[in-house]
């Protein structure tokens, strides 16, 4: 249990933090440092999308996960355009053991016979799939009701920093399906309370977005809320255990 000085003091799990580096900060043993020192009891990591296949993201994943099994849970991130993107997500999910994935749609726009491949594979294994939406509200909504899927929308929908009330209510409107979440990163106080609002504590899961945001900012949001300790407990820790099986 957390007694630090900005008053969290509950477990805590971080569902959306980048691991790698740059920023240094990032480094594994760096943000597991940050976690000690912050009372963060575990956070779901993927890497950044960058010049590298993903294969070695994942892989590289899976071997921080190997390192900091107590503090870690893998996602894989794919690009769902990729020719052999539901082969890596076997691979990620067969060999490396993550736990998820990670896609960034408004990244990647796919098409819906691409990005079904992905769902399959969700379905197959039980898998979450945590996504950053584009332009395709519509399109996703579709996929979760054709698909027995757990899905987190990240950034409550609005994308980073966003803050985009329209956005929101689309995602809201798609969360109010069974085993569709939201995650806070990214977004204020006022849009969180939103969110709350309007689909009750069991929606939400925490997300930091680390490195763009410290985990217990975002925690605090979580804090703040007018509610129950049990109801900032399901956001802070328990929706996502119950998603992630843990
Ligand atoms: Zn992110």
């Amino acid at each position: 249990m957390i007694d630090c000085a900005i008053g969290v003091d509950k477990l805590i799990i971080d569902s959306h933090v980048h691991i790698g580096e740059p920023p240094k900060e990032a480094e594994p043993k760096n943000f597991v440092k940050l976690m000690q020192t912050s009372k963060i009891d575990k956070a779901v990591i993927f890497r950044y999308f960058y010049d590298k296949p993903t294969a070695f993201s994942n892989q590289y994943i899976s071997s921080v996960v190997d390192q900091f099994p107590d503090f870690y849970i893998g996602f894989a991130w794919i690009n769902p355009n990729d020719k052999t993107a539901a082969k890596e997500l076997e691979t990620c999910i067969l060999k490396w053991k993550l736990k998820g994935v990670k896609l960034h749609l408004e990244m990647h726009p796919t098409p819906s016979e691409k990005l079904k491949e992905i769902f399959n594979i969700a379905e197959k294994y039980n898998i979450p799939i945590c996504t950053h939406l584009g332009n395709d509200f519509d399109q996703i909504k579709t996929l979760t009701k054709e698909y027995k899927i757990k899905l987190i929308i990240a950034h409550l929908g609005t994308g980073v920093y966003c803050l985009d009330l329209n956005r929101l209510k689309k995602a809201i409107n798609i969360a109010k399906s069974e085993n569709i979440f939201l995650e806070t990163s990214g977004n204020t106080y006022p849009l969180v309370d939103y969110a709350l609002k309007a689909l009750g504590s069991t929606k939400l899961v925490l997300g930091s977005d680390f490195p763009h945001e410290h985990p217990l900012v975002s925690a605090k949001i979580v804090e703040l809320l007018n509610i129950l300790d049990q109801d900032k407990e399901l956001i802070l820790q328990k929706n996502i255990s119950k998603i992630l099986r843990i």
